[in-house]
């Protein structure tokens, strides 16, 4: 479905942006990496991608707290590539602490890494898409950008504001072929979610798998994790022509996180 077509996932080494990463080459587009981790695993991993799906693969270590850096990883995929035809901004942080002890910088970081990268990315890959006029923006929100937890206040401001951005996007994207929607997921088990369940377990003294079980219910009535594979294929839907009219959505696949 997405031959010809190539991508940038940000924060794609690890959880959620290679779920993502893994469904878009699985439907023929050429992937761009993007994310942290050792220099070989992540060389192991493109290997992989490309083996196993027959598609171009590249990777850029673009820091997404860095604007020039965001920039030169697009204008990478577009020379690489020939086109960037779908960006979906995944990277993200959390820090979680009451906002009277929340350290500046940690609000700082998580703002730039979950909000901004996506501002600077999106402007910087518009020209392209416009000239070809087609493309695919996906932000990767939560379900914190439509409702709030305590002790989240930077990833829930980001996230809300991420949610924001989709709408302006595609608001001024409207009459082209270029869609810009959120995706909102519930807990998803990537190491992300994994340092606040052995924070929970440490703090309450606990096992893991009780922390984990704890964790999911006080948000996530399915008492499921949503997968890395499940959004994966939300995204693969996005970028079909059936999605071509969705513009500005901010979707939950949250197990009914947002529902009560
Ligand atoms: P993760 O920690 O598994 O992956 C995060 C990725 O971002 C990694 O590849 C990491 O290297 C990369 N990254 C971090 N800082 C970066 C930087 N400065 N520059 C470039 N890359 C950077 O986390 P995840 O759970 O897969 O999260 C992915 C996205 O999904 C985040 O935006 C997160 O907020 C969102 N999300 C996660 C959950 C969840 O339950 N896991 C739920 C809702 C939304």
């Amino acid at each position: 479905m997405l031959h010809g077509k190539n991508a940038i996932v940000t924060g794609s080494t690890s959880g959620i942006g290679l779920g993502i990463a893994r469904a878009l080459a699985a439907q023929g587009a050429g992937i761009l990496l993007n994310g942290f981790g050792e220099a070989a695993a992540i060389e192991a991993l493109r290997l992989d991608l490309t083996r196993e799906f027959s598609v171009p693969v590249d990777y850029h270590p673009a820091d997404m707290q860095q604007p020039e850096q965001i920039a030169a990883m697009v204008a990478h995929a577009e020379s690489r590539f020939g086109s960037l035809d779908i960006l979906v901004n995944n990277a993200g942080i959390q820090h979680v602490a009451p906002i009277e002890t929340f350290r500046g910088e940690r609000w700082e970081a998580v703002i730039a890494i979950n909000l901004s990268s996506a501002f600077y990315a999106i402007q910087a890959a518009l020209t392209g898409m416009r000239a070809r006029n087609w493309g695919r923006i996906i932000n990767i929100a939560s379900a914190h950008g439509l409702v709030a937890s305590a002790h989240k206040s930077a990833y829930v401001a980001a996230k809300h504001g991420i949610v924001g951005l989709s709408k302006v996007v595609a608001l001024e994207t409207a009459e082209t072929g270029i869609t810009c929607n959120a995706i909102c997921p519930g807990w998803v088990l990537t190491p992300l979610v994994q340092k606040q369940i052995d924070a929970i377990a440490a703090r309450e003294n606990i096992p893991e798998a009780q922390a984990r079980r704890r964790l999911l219910a006080e948000k996530q009535p399915s008492g499921e994790f949503v997968t890395p594979e499940q959004l994966g294929q939300v995204a693969v839907f996005l970028c079909s022509e059936a999605a071509s009219q969705m513009r500005g959505a901010a979707l939950p696949v949250d197990g009914g996180w947002t529902a009560q």
